[in-house]
Formats: C-alpha cells, structure tokens, sequence
C-alpha cells in the first residue's frame, strides 16, 4: 500500500510519501523495470481497462515505481495529481498543449527557458493557438494582453537567466478573473522555496532534470494540478501522446527527492554567501540575486518566497571578453548550461542557452555581453570564493 500521511512535515514526506512495497518489505523503492502488467483472467484485464478495478495496464499509461515519484511530489507540492514526464520540456509541452485548441490564445511572461519561448512563439501558432509575450513583471501588459479567446497563461519565476520575479499571485488573479489557467514553470524557485498553487496558480510544471535530481544523472519533469484538470485535459492527452519518464528514471529521482532540502539549504546558504561576496568585487558590475535587497522585486521575494534562490546572475566587467577569459580561468567550477548540480555550473547564456535571441530581445531581457549566470553546488563555499576570485583576478 502506499504510505502517504497528508501532515508530514516536507522533509518526512520527501523520504517516505508514495513508497509502495512489494510483499519482499524492501527498505528503498523498488524498481519495477517492465512495460505490461499481466492479469489473472480475461474478467480482470476486462475490469480493468473498464477502470472497474484499480491496477496498471501499461507504462506508458502508469507504472508502479513512477506512481511513488507523483505522489511524492504531489505530497510536496500540496497537489492532488500529477503526470511524471520524460524531461522538463516534455512537462511543460503537455502542460500547454493538452488544454488549447486552435482559436485559442495564450498569453506569456516573454523572459522564458529558451524551449519554452520556441513553444509558445513558433510551435503553438502553426497550430492555430494565437500568443502574446508580454514583460510578465508588469501587471498592466498582462492585462492589456488579454482577449475574449484567452484560455491560458504561461510563467516562469524567477526567470532564467536574469532571476526577475514574476508577482504570481497578481498574475493568477487576472488569470482566474476571466477563467483562464495559470501555468507557472516552478524549476527555478524549487518546489522548497516556492507554491504556485498556494498562490491562485493552477498547474505547475518542473524540469526533475534540475534540483531534484540534483546530480545530474537523468532527465525527468512533472506536471501537477488538482484531480478534476488532470483528468480532463492532461489524462488523455499524456497516454495517447506518450511522453512517459522511464521507470529508472523515476527511481533515481526518487532518491534525489530524499535529499532535496538538505541540498537546496546548502546550496541557497552558499548562493547567498557568494552573492554577497561578488557584490564588494570591483570587477563585477551588478550582481541580481533574489534574496538580496538590492533585487529589483525584492517586495514581491519577501511575499511569495520561503529562501533565495541556488542561482546567482552577475555581469562581469569587460563584456563577453571579461566573461570568457573570467570563465576559462575558473578551475572548480565547471563551464555548463545545466543547472541545480551538486556541482557548480557557469554559463555565459548570450552565446548557448539564448543565443537564438535577437541581439534586441536579449537587451529586453537584460542579458548582456558580460552576463553569466552561476547555479550554485555543493562544494564548500570557500574554495567557490577562492575560485572566482582567482578567475576575475585573471580576467581583469
Ligand atoms: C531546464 C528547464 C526546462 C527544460 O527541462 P528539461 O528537463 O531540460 O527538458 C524548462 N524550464 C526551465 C525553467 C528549465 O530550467
């Protein structure tokens, strides 16, 4: 049976919710690497496809070991179902496109994940859902942004790579004033440190690829929303599309689950220790860190954040030659694009993650020709300090 107390505490919950052992009373979730399921007679698969008797019937429908990943997280995110997915953007396609059709419109906060942006701009319209992007920090666009057809809309918070933070309450009452769905893209903020839900939203979406794996050994994502959505819009939509996680998957995100707090504090805590370190750095130029009171929505972090965040965006001086030579010349911490690691990762997004960008666009979205952004691990923090240090000293 599965063991699931609705009061337990995030991190109990994060170790034991939606375990279901087999008759062996293994201690560690089992994994069950099988495509079907077998029935006793022809009545019971006759049941069961009738959803007359509960069990599972295929993998890519539900498959025991990803069942305990949704209900964990769904014990995490206080949310009644979700669908585990093969990647984040697997989560966030389903999410947007299993509820619109053609004549619909959507409307999004423009500073996306760069597939996010690909989704909403260019893949939606060729199917005849008209979008709107708009500066989602601005109550006042959204709302202009809306028309009679507005059935969705779509954020991210903060965003990457610039960490802006989207005011998601504000948001999702437009949203729900004209009973439209909110969808917020949750991997930034971590499902520790932020609750679209408690906040009006109405689906919330992760790439598992990132913190909750932690350790970056397989892709995943989740959708989650309450029992009556998910039936309606997503249930149908995901067994017949397909975009099922992979039993190993869910088993090793599973375990990365167990360690989700230990690690986000850790990592939250030497964020904000750096940060505060570039901020006195004469060879950076502006340092954005929500946690910071020098964050431009500092307010709005106050109200709808429980932490920091594991991400830090800073602007090294001299351009993308001060980035490069500031990046060549780090040792510990490693050139990636990957984020929410055990170990820290460094990026230079105006040359890989938004480099399909118009030079206009990543000027709309602050992110200039020295802008790097740093996702944080799990290394002792001095010997991150002594890293950058060495490296600006480098670059300068
Ligand atoms: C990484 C990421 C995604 C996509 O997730 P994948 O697992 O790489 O498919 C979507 N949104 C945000 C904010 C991300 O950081």
């Amino acid at each position: 049976m599965n063991e699931t107390k609705r009061n337990w505490k995030p991190a109990t919950a994060l170790v034991h919710g939606g375990t279901a052992r087999s008759a062996f009373g293994e201690t560690s979730e089992a994994l069950y690497l099988t495509q079907g399921f077998v029935y006793e007679t022809a009545e019971a698969a006759e049941a069961r496809f009738k959803g007359e008797e509960p069990g599972f019937i295929y993998s890519r429908y539900a498959n025991p070991t990803v069942d305990m990943f949704e209900k964990r997280m769904c014990l995490l995110e206080g949310a009644e179902d979700a669908r585990a997915t093969a990647s984040g953007m697997a989560a966030v396609s389903a999410a947007l496109l299993c509820s619109v059709r053609a004549g619909d419109h959507v409307i999004a906060a423009r500073a996306l994940f760069g597939s996010c942006r690909w989704v909403i701009e260019t893949l939606m319209p060729r199917y005849g859902i008209e979008t709107t992007l708009v500066d989602g920090t601005k109550m006042a666009e959204w709302e202009a942004a809306l028309r009679p057809n507005t059935k969705l809309f779509f954020l991210e918070s903060p965003t990457n790579p610039t960490l802006e933070v989207i005011d998601i309450a504000a948001v999702a009452a437009i949203a729900n004033g004209i009973g439209a769905r909110l969808v917020v893209d949750n991997v930034f903020a971590t499902p520790l440190q932020q609750k679209p839900l408690e906040l009006g939203a109405h689906v919330v979406v992760y790439s598992a690829t990132k913190h909750i794996d932690g350790q970056g050994r397989c892709l995943g994502g989740v959708v989650l929303s309450d029992k009556k959505w998910i039936d309606e819009n997503l249930h149908d939509y995901f067994r017949h599309t397909g975009p099922s996680l992979s039993p190993f998957n869910a088993w090793t995100l599973l375990k990365g689950l167990e360690t989700l707090p230990l690690r986000v504090r850790q990592q939250t805590e030497s964020a904000a220790r750096l940060a505060g370190h570039l901020a006195c750095h004469s060879g950076i130029a502006k340092v954005i860190y929500p946690g910071r009171n020098d964050h431009p929505q500092a307010d709005i972090i106050a109200r709808q954040m429980k932490g920091g965040s594991t991400l830090i965006c800073f602007e090294v001086k001299g351009g993308k030659q001060g980035a490069f030579r500031m990046q060549n010349a780090l040792e510990t911490i490693r050139i990636s694009n990957n984020l929410g690691d055990a170990k820290s990762l460094i990026t230079h997004p105006a040359t890989t993650t938004h480099k399909n960008l118009t030079d206009e666009t990543r000027a709309q979205l602050g992110i200039n020709p020295g802008t790097v952004r740093l996702s944080v691990g799990l290394e002792d923090a001095d010997d991150l300090i002594e890293d950058i240090d060495r490296a600006l000293d480098q670059a300068a």
